[in-house]
């Protein structure tokens, strides 16, 4: 528990009816030495001073205490000892279900007092054994609820984002705790999250779509890329209780988005070097642009990486055929055709100034196709490292190929020759060489149907075997 703990709360009374009278002082002192000493940030100190105690008496702290362990402002606590926090055993019932309820991790000082007197010494260690036996027990109590809860598919702990807390209040009308229920406009972004994971967004920009939509964390800072994919990595989003990272059972939640939306991003999410590539850009200038030439076949083309032989020799990345699995070309000399291809195309194009009807539709829509594109190009290379299995591919790629065929239908009807601006007439052949890959896919994705022509064994790669037919549409 406490590896986990992100704010220590410290609890200090003082009290005529322990005989001690040991100074407030001294309890958050050595409070604090303890909350150190395991490693937990201390965030708060509550004192109440109940020195004419009654039973009755009201504990301004403690109640505020309790609030901050509802809220979620606080996750652990110590105590000088446990006759510090509760003065009944009824009291120290209901605390241990709220801690219960929160999963606060608790530690006692353990009444080691530095008395004057012999015997008052040995009060404090029987005192002090009594309560660290008392939370000894309590943790082991917590420990078995945990168990329990998480077998039963309560929720615990801070509640995420997506959800917001209900109290739950019984036919008595008495506090019975409380309920995750969705809040609307969270669980709204949390879908917009999974799908952004899914059309192969960073993390960085999924967080900064959050921030800027004004969301916080629960404890009000901006969000962060690691802590978005951590937070999305939760089976919970997808209605599975979790206990000590194994899903034990289903919550009793709602879940946000469906167990195949969840799978999916998980996928994306789990790929190694993800977190600490760039992001998912395309690599490729013409993957799943090219198509087969090959007869009856027409499939776009896929980056091909190879693994690295045996004798140390690695070759270099190619494009094949999905489909018929009969066509296979090296990259580098058919980039460097279209590329050429496309400097002298544009150095002569003639831009009119044909502005689509809706520049801001049409550029989320060429996002949206190359986010798709970049997507697939990630799973074929963690399915040439051997990260993701044939059927995980095919699955993927299913889902994928329907969102592609939304935006390039999306594309084609929003007008492509705004994305030529300051790519035509002299300036081309610079302009083109200085222009992101991800730009130029657009582009010829545009512009041009290029074709890889089949040729037959021993023939050598020549300019062509690549086809390249500018469509009609914009000529
Ligand atoms: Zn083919």
């Amino acid at each position: 528990m406490s590896s986990t703990v992100q704010a220590c709360g410290i609890y200090a009374r003082i009290s005529s009816d322990d005989g001690t009278a040991l100074g407030v002082g001294r309890q958050i002192e050595d409070c604090t030495k303890e909350a150190k000493r395991r490693g937990w940030p201390l965030s708060e100190v509550f004192t109440d001073n109940d020195v004419s105690a009654t039973k009755a008496k009201r504990r301004p702290e403690y109640e505020r205490l309790l609030a901050a362990i509802e809220s979620g402002a606080v996750d652990a606590l110590v105590v000088y000892d446990v006759d510090r926090l509760t003065r009944t055993p009824a009291e120290l019932e209901r605390f241990i279900d709220l801690a219960d309820r929160h999963h606060v991790a608790l530690a006692s000082v353990g009444g080691e007092v530095d008395l004057a007197t012999p015997q008052g010494r040995l009060t404090a260690r029987i005192k002090g054994s009594v309560a660290r036996h008392e939370v000894e027990q309590m943790s082991r109590r917590l420990k078995r609820k945990f168990q329990q809860n998480a077998t039963e598919g309560k929720a615990h702990g801070v509640t995420p984002f997506g959800y917001r807390r209900e109290r739950i209040i019984d036919d008595q009308g008495r506090d019975a705790g409380y309920r995750e229920v969705i809040d609307p406009a969270q669980a709204d972004a949390i879908r917009e999250l999974y799908r952004m994971v899914i059309a192969g967004e960073t993390l960085r920009s999924i967080a900064k779509y959050l921030n800027d939509a004004g969301f916080k964390t629960g404890r009000g800072n901006a969000f962060a890329g690691n802590v978005v994919g951590n937070m999305l990595r939760r089976p919970r989003y997808a209605g599975h209780r979790t206990h000590e990272k194994q899903i034990v059972s289903k919550g009793d939640w709602e879940p946000i988005v469906s167990q195949d939306t969840y799978d999916q991003a998980l996928a994306i999410l789990s790929t190694p070097g993800r977190r600490h590539s760039r992001g998912l850009e395309p690599k490729y200038l013409l993957s799943g642009i090219a198509l087969c030439g090959r007869p009856g076949c027409g499939a776009a083309l896929r980056p091909n990486i190879h693994k690295p032989r045996p004798d140390g020799k690695q070759r270099g990345p190619g494009y094949a055929c999905p489909e018929c699995m009969k066509l296979t070309r090296q990259m580098g000399p058919v980039d460097s055709v279209v590329n050429d291809f496309m400097v002298g195309y544009l150095t002569k194009f003639d831009l009119r100034s044909t502005a689509g009807e809706s520049p801001t539709a049409l550029g989320s829509a060429l996002d949206a196709r190359d986010a798709v594109l970049a997507r697939m190009d990630t799973v074929a290379d963690s399915f040439a490292r051997g990260e993701v299995t044939a059927r995980q591919m095919v699955r993927i790629n299913e889902q994928l190929q329907a969102q592609l065929t939304t935006a390039e239908r999306d594309i084609q009807r929003l007008q492509p020759t705004r994305i030529l601006e300051g790519l035509t007439g002299p300036g081309a052949p610079a302009a083109w060489a200085a222009t992101s890959i991800e730009r130029k896919r657009t582009i010829i994705r545009s512009l041009m149907k290029i074709t890889i022509l089949p040729s037959g064994p021993g023939v050598r790669f020549s300019e062509d075997q690549v086809r390249i037919e500018p469509k009609e549409e914009i000529m």
